[in-house]
């Protein structure tokens, strides 16, 4: 049996994301056991919290002042030499993207990213979107090679596990160093992890605006997005929160786009979305055409009488 190692990231409050559970589920396919191996300046609480999931066999966590901040060189060395020989599967962020291609350069191995689907056997067959969501490519992968997996595609791993705990300190010089983050970005919920996500478009007129999308999305505990158009016209809406082709791609249970056409580059990022619901005052807006329910509208009409039905729902 192969071995494979997920790599797991840890948000800003040092806690394990949910797509790295998603992840744990995916190496299934490879292996019904796993090493995780997580990177900080301290993840230990972090290693102990994944080292209960079920399937998780060992946890690696490599701390030390050089992962602090992502510095792609450092980490890829320093997780190559710490892990078992085999196979990776991360998420696919930024981050765990680029660590994969140059994992996958360290070991000569096969990658893959931002799978959607993997079939274990003797090799892997990996499906993923291409060309903006329009068509599947599905290819087979020898074993070991890695893989970067799409978030909210495989339900995250529970509980039930007991793994052991290395900690391993790595004292470094990261060979690029972050000296002052400019935190733009809300404390919000991230657009690639929500479950619910409501975007909103230049059909909302103004930054200030967002705040009745906010409201909504408070209430049904979901994570605000925007179209390019939004995220290029006002300062205020930062482009962490862009979906689409040069954005984030999400998939979302629910993707509700307020005032936003439905561009092609739009849809790139959320078209996989299990339901889509638009809300556009124009009748022949190109949303429509992916939209399973529609309401032609302004958000000004449409959104306090949406607002009001799921706060009733939701009691
Ligand atoms: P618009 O196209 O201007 O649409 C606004 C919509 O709001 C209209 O449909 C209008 O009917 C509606 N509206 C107006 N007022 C109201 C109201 N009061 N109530 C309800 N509806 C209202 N775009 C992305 O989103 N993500 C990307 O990643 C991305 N990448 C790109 C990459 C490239 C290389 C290029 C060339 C473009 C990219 N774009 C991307 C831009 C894309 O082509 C569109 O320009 C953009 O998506 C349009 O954003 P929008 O729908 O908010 O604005």
């Amino acid at each position: 049996m192969s071995s494979v190692t997920v790599i797991a990231e840890i948000d800003e409050q040092g806690t394990i994301r949910k797509n790295a559970l998603e992840a744990i589920s995916a190496s299934q396919a490879i292996s019904p056991s796993c090493t995780v191996v997580v990177c900080g300046n301290n993840p230990t609480s972090a290693a102990e919290d994944v080292a209960k999931v079920s399937g998780v066999e060992r946890v690696i966590a490599i701390q030390g002042p050089a992962f602090s901040s992502y510095d792609s060189a450092t980490w890829a060395q320093a997780i190559d030499a710490a892990t078992p020989e085999g196979s990776f599967i991360a998420a696919s962020t930024p981050l765990s993207v680029d660590l994969c291609a140059r994992l996958a350069l360290r070991r000569d191995l096969p990658v893959v990213q931002d799978a959607t689907a993997i079939v274990g056997g003797p090799s892997l067959t990996i499906s993923r979107p291409l060309l903006a969501g329009k068509v599947i490519e599905t290819s087979e992968a020898s074993i070991p090679c890695v893989v970067s997996i799409r978030s909210n595609i495989w339900s995250a791993a529970d509980g039930g596990g007991s793994a052991e705990v290395s900690v391993i300190s790595h004292d470094v010089q990261a060979s690029v160093v972050v000296q002052e983050a400019i935190d733009r970005a809300t404390a919000r919920l991230d657009v690639t992890e929500a479950d619910v996500v409501i975007s909103g478009g230049r059909g909302m007129g103004s930054p200030e605006n967002f705040s009745h999308l906010e409201r909504l999305a408070d209430l049904m505990g979901a994570a605000v997005g925007a179209s390019r158009a939004a995220v290029d016209t006002w300062d205020p809406i930062p482009h962490s929160m862009q979906v689409g082709q040069t954005g984030k791609t999400v998939n979302p249970s629910l993707y509700i786009a307020v005032g936003i056409s439905g561009a092609i580059q739009h849809l790139a990022g959320m078209r996989s979305s299990k339901y889509i619901v638009a809300i556009n005052k124009d009748a022949d807006a190109p949303i429509f055409k992916i939209a399973d329910y529609g309401i032609v509208g302004s958000w000004e009409d449409v959104l306090p009488v949406f607002e009001a039905q799921i706060g009733h729902i939701l009691g």
